[in-house]
């Protein structure tokens, strides 16, 4: 498990190019007895892999991730979680004698691009799953996940270039329609969900100074605390960009540029079950709300099936995830302990779903009874 982890750390492939990255995990899995299929959901690099424990029982899911930051490297650590999922299936398949169970392990890729596991999951191959578990290397051990609802979109404003001092009366200024669509959102913020955040980037705004743009281009990523908030969210984008563009006589369009994320429901009973371990191992979680949070795309796996996504530390606070420091620690002694603690509360919790049937139901009726986890945030919440 550790030299698949330092082979992939070596390797650092960027988001949907994990091609050694996850033929070394297949490797790895097929010599465990695991019966792979690649290029799963239409991704080239993601993969299914099965392994029947005796006849029937439940059906449990390990995600591995396995994608690098570009110039950073490993600097989210997913070295670690693509060598956890595949070392906690291997031994929890060894361990469970006779079961009955069957493992699946998940190679889910592009987690930092477009969510391989939104695309896997539209797909429906989490379907029939009882549970799906996965860890992710941080600052905190922490098993309530909560994460931000994301979509983000690219808009275009067309006016009509003319020259911007002699006949300025001539043009329409696209750029003129995406700044005021840059002021709209920022008076639109208190009527928005209070955890709402709407950040964005001129991503083109004309060529010339004294050429009036005819082509404006920005980028915005749209987040909320869950889809619901987060389509209200959306709503008001594309109000505001459409009065921007009326506003100086531009034409505007929008385009969704990734799949929406959906927020992480952490399902209760698997989550204490997961901490019991951590606590086995000699790890205190922190159970007080999460802040400042980004997406992730075991929120839409969350949607589907009960499923957690805790976080085993590997560095302090003063080195956080997709810094040099973060990446250094993945790469390191500190990285290997956290592999070493998850895989093994990983293996752990799964033997416990495995065995425990009731553990399961209780997991199966939080997951339906919905309603937010305890860490999770409450309420509509705004801000005015
Ligand atoms: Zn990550």
């Amino acid at each position: 498990m550790e030299r698949l982890s330092r082979r992939l750390f070596a390797l650092r492939e960027l988001s949907l190019q994990e091609h050694a990255s996850s033929a070394l995990l297949q490797q790895f899995l097929r010599r465990h007895g695991f019966r792979v299929t690649r290029g799963a959901g239409g991704l080239p690099t993601a993969f299914v892999a099965r392994r029947k424990v005796g006849r029937g029982g439940p059906r449990l899911g390990l995600l591995a991730e396995y994608d690098a930051l570009p110039d950073l490297g490993h600097a989210c650590g997913h070295n670690l979680i693509g060598a956890a999922a595949c070392g906690a299936a291997a031994l929890a398949a060894r361990l469970l004698d006779g079961g009955p169970a069957e493992i699946v392990v998940y190679g889910t890729p592009a987690e930092e691009t477009i969510g391989g596991k939104i695309v896997l999951a539209r797909r429906g191959l989490f379907r029939g799953l009882d549970a799906a578990m996965m860890f992710h290397p941080s600052t905190e051990d922490r098993v309530y996940m909560t994460s931000l609802a994301c979509h983000s979109f690219e808009v275009e404003f067309r006016g009509r270039a003319a020259h911007a001092v002699a006949s300025p009366e001539k043009g329409i200024n696209a750029l003129a329609a995406l700044l005021a669509l840059f002021a709209a959102m920022e008076r639109l913020r208190p009527s928005l969900p209070q955890e709402a955040r709407m950040p964005g980037i001129i991503a083109e705004g004309g060529r010339r100074p004294n050429i009036v743009p005819d082509r404006a281009v920005g980028r915005f990523t749209l987040r909320a605390g869950d889809l619901r908030r987060l389509a209200r969210v959306r709503r008001a984008f594309f109000a505001a960009g459409r009065a921007a563009a009326q506003s100086v006589g531009a034409r505007v369009r929008f385009r969704a540029v990734d799949l929406p994320y959906a927020e992480m429901r952490t399902n209760g009973p698997l989550a204490e079950i997961f901490k019991e371990e951590l606590q086995a191992l000699g790890r205190r979680t922190v159970d007080t709300p999460r802040r400042g949070m980004g997406s992730l795309d075991m929120g839409n796996v969350s949607q589907v099936v009960p499923s957690i996504h805790p976080f085993v530390a590997i560095a302090p606070k003063s080195a956080p995830l997709h810094s040099r420091p973060f990446a250094r620690r993945a790469g390191g002694p500190a990285g290997r302990r956290g592999l070493e603690i998850a895989a093994r509360a990983l293996a752990a919790t799964l033997l416990r779903a495995a065995r425990d049937p009731e553990l399961l139901r209780e997991a199966r009726r939080a997951f339906r009874a919905g309603g937010p986890p305890s860490g999770a945030p409450r309420g509509e919440g705004r801000s005015r």
